[in-house]
């Protein structure tokens, strides 16, 4: 893997919007605890449809007026229509948000005017030019409904060309996967950075709900480990920490372009990690 470029504290957090006022005065306090890490930026996911869009505006517009840093909403092709997008892309720009995380986000019942990730990044391009700085989803052990990993790489490549500047990757355990995806990117082309996507390990049986749905492979011998602790939360959460911190290592003396990390709109433990690594 050929080094990508370096920028050491580009260091960000991923939170989901919370449902209750008192949610989100918890993930404001969050998130400046996690501000003296110096992140690059932290963002907001987004839902389905309906009110969980909601959310995540209003999260990303109260989280703004508290912090310095970028607050980086996600957006979907989820139940969109181009006239809901307009009015979204105008409420942020109206909040000063310059930065957007662009999906396709998972099928819906709900009709769209968008069928994938690279025809909203073009509409993006398209209705606002260039003032919105585009990150996409970039999976390096290939998106799970893609045929194979060079139809996805020919996919992803769909969305830089339609405008994407960046990438995050879905997360992994095993820094081969990484390292062989940043080499095929290279090869068909590819040269924005593509920043691994880090899932801490702080409760087993959440991580094989989450990896299930998202299809990402919990190697065996982590799996077997994990489930060793049986009801020692506190040794397998210590345990988490090390493997995911030597992971971060790994990828950062490898060239990596920072670390993204799905904080799950907890302090720990990616507090502790990045302190490990030095941030
Ligand atoms: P796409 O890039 O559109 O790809 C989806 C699939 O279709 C792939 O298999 C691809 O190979 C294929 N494909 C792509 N383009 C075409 C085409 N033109 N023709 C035919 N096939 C094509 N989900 C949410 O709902 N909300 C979030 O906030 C959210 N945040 C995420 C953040 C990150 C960093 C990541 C990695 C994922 C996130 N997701 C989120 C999940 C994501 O929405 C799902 O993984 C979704 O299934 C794919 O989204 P995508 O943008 O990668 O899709």
């Amino acid at each position: 893997m050929q080094s990508q470029k370096k920028h050491p504290q580009n260091l960000s957090f991923e939170f989901f919007p919370p449902k209750t006022a008192p949610g989100l005065a918890k993930l404001i306090q969050t998130n400046k605890q996690l501000l003296q890490l110096n992140p690059s930026y932290v963002s907001v996911t987004f839902g389905a449809g309906g009110a969980l869009q909601e959310n995540t505006a209003a999260t990303v517009a109260q989280l703004k007026e508290t912090c310095d840093i970028d607050v980086i909403p996600h957006i979907s092709c989820a139940a969109m229509t181009s006239q809901r997008m307009t009015e979204l892309l105008d409420y942020y720009h109206n909040h000063g948000i310059k930065q957007l995380v662009v999906l396709r986000g998972d099928a819906t019942d709900a009709s769209s005017d968008f069928a994938f990730a690279n025809d909203l990044v073009a509409y993006i391009r398209q209705t606002t030019g260039d003032y919105f700085h585009i990150k996409v989803a970039a999976y390096p052990e290939s998106h799970p409904q893609a045929e194979n990993l060079n139809k996805d790489l020919a996919y992803f490549k769909r969305k830089i060309t339609a405008g994407a500047n960046a990438a995050i990757t879905q997360y992994f355990y095993n820094p081969d996967a990484y390292f062989h995806y940043i080499d095929a990117c290279e090869q068909h082309g590819i040269d924005i950075p593509i920043v691994p996507g880090i899932m801490p390990i702080t409760n087993y049986q959440r991580l094989i709900s989450i990896s299930k749905r998202c299809s990402a492979e919990i190697p065996r011998w982590l799996c077997q480990k994990l489930l060793g602790f049986g009801e020692d939360t506190v040794a397998m959460q210590k345990f988490g920490i090390e493997v995911i911190t030597k992971l971060c290592e790994k990828l950062l003396a490898a060239g990596a372009p920072g670390l993204h990390f799905y904080s799950l709109n907890k302090i720990e433990p990616s507090m502790e990690i990045c302190r490990n690594l030095g941030f």
